[in-house]
């Protein structure tokens, strides 16, 4: 996150300035930040797109922990032959972040980016998949308005990160580290997104 981030048009973008400084006699530099909730990386809270879902301080933790899939999608309208490359026994794993490569300048809010269709996140959500993560602001399409694929996913507690950086990651299996913050009341958290390679 920085002054250069690339927010939702017309949302709170991303400050962070320095209160007190020790150039200016304090014993400490002590900054503050002001920003949106989904500026850069972040995860998405049910309570985002619905008034009832659960506020991000009360999401369980285990679905931004854990063994983690990156398909690099090839074909941005249908992500079953990429994602058959790395599972070919048609397992859903756990948790699947599709790098698209189609948001390459993070300091440019993007005009338009692909979608998964929500019948096809409607499926992976309801065999199994804890966690779905997009290199784009969205997982639904920037202009949509009923949110389908957010609430395809929430339906079966699918948690939701957007705004990843993928840029060099290597198709394959990891272990994600991804924890939102537990601000009281918000719709979604900024997180640090790692990926640590499963054998260290
Ligand atoms: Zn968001």
């Amino acid at each position: 996150l920085s002054a250069l981030t690339a927010g939702w048009p017309g949302d709170v973008p991303f400050t962070f300035r320095l209160g007190s400084t020790i150039a200016t006699g304090a014993s400490v530099n002590v900054g503050s930040i002001e920003t949106s909730v989904h500026a850069g990386t972040h995860c998405d809270a049910p309570f985002h797109f619905n008034d009832a879902g659960a506020t991000v301080d009360r999401v369980p933790l285990d679905a931004f922990l854990g063994s983690c899939s990156v398909v690099h999608l090839t074909d941005l309208t249908d992500w079953r032959g990429d994602l058959a490359r790395l599972h070919p026994d048609g397992q859903v794993p756990p948790r699947l972040l599709f790098r698209t490569g189609s948001w390459p300048d993070s300091s440019r809010f993007p005009i338009a980016v692909p979608s998964i269709p929500v019948e096809q996140a409607e499926w992976l959500a309801a065999n199994g998949l804890r966690l779905f993560g997009v290199d784009l602001p969205s997982v639904d399409p920037l202009d949509s308005k009923n949110l389908a694929v957010h609430h395809a996913l929430a339906r079966h507690g699918t948690a939701i990160l957007e705004g990843l950086w993928l840029d060099g990651v290597p198709e394959g299996q990891y272990e994600l580290i991804a924890l939102p913050l537990r601000l009281a009341g918000a719709d979604g958290s900024p997180v640090r997104a790692v990926l640590r390679n499963a054998f260290g």
